[in-house]
């Protein structure tokens, strides 16, 4: 339901669950965040408030400059803290949030199963972790866009994985998703108020397009492939 998403210097906790406060108003069931920390990719992820995801994240801190968040409004499966976004591979090498539905996502879980990934949860979100570490090939966009190009459905993406910890790969089709463009750091949001606080500059995606983020900057490209150049859109207005 809500997604926003931190690559720069400063530490990411904070800029997440803010972030993900001022999304509160499109309903959300469970919270989690995914944090690259000195132990890798780590996840937190509650059922309930984001009151309960914080209290979490008290007893058990992280600590780390890239990560993404997410609040979720459950399609597939119950809320539960094990059916809470992000979602990670079998190796925990990727963390992935999703705002939407994966229509096929039975036949890939087959596909999947077969292959010998092992599902924790009922979401249709899982496969799209799964799917994205059976393709990975040394390049997470490259994987991502192999896997997008499976998937059937409407959704907005954010995805880190551990092999290629600078990088936030962002993606949109049917459902909304921006990039904020800040200075040494970038953003990702489901919409803007997630990210007004840090910069106004925002790059808007189109449906069918996905961006590279890194602290130092923002590639815009199809998901085919084929990069865009595009005007920044600068928000005047306040929340
Ligand atoms: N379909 C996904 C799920 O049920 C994402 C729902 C959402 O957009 O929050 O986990």
């Amino acid at each position: 339901c809500g997604i926003v998403g931190y690559v720069g210097k400063r530490d990411s906790k904070d800029i997440l669950i803010e972030g993900l406060k001022k999304l509160e108003y499109r309903g959300y069931d469970s919270a989690g965040v995914a944090v690259f920390t000195q132990n890798g990719l780590e996840v937190r992820k509650t059922k309930g408030r984001l009151a309960v995801l914080e209290s979490a994240l008290d007893e058990k801190p992280l600590h780390g400059s890239i990560g993404i968040g997410h609040t979720r409004w459950a399609t597939h499966g119950k809320p539960s803290d094990v059916n809470s976004h992000p979602h990670t591979d079998n190796a925990l090498k990727f963390s992935v949030v999703h705002n939407g539905i994966i229509e096929n996502y039975m036949t890939l879980k087959d596909e999947l199963i077969a292959g010998g990934a092992n599902f924790v949860s009922e979401t249709d979100t899982e496969v799209i972790a799964h799917l994205i570490a059976s393709v990975y090939e040394g390049d997470i966009v490259k994987a991502v866009q192999k896997a997008v190009s499976r998937m059937r459905g409407a959704f907005a993406l954010g995805v880190l994985t551990e092999y290629e910890p600078e990088k936030l790969v962002a993606v949109r089709l049917a459902s909304p998703l921006i990039i904020g463009v800040g200075e040494g750091e970038n953003f990702i949001g489901s919409d803007i108020p997630a990210i007004l606080e840090h910069t106004r500059n925002v790059y808007i995606l189109n449906d069918g397009e996905m961006a590279l983020l890194t602290k130092d900057g923002v590639e815009l490209m199809t998901i085919e492939g084929n990069f865009i150049s595009r005007e920044l859109f600068h928000v005047d207005w306040d929340i």
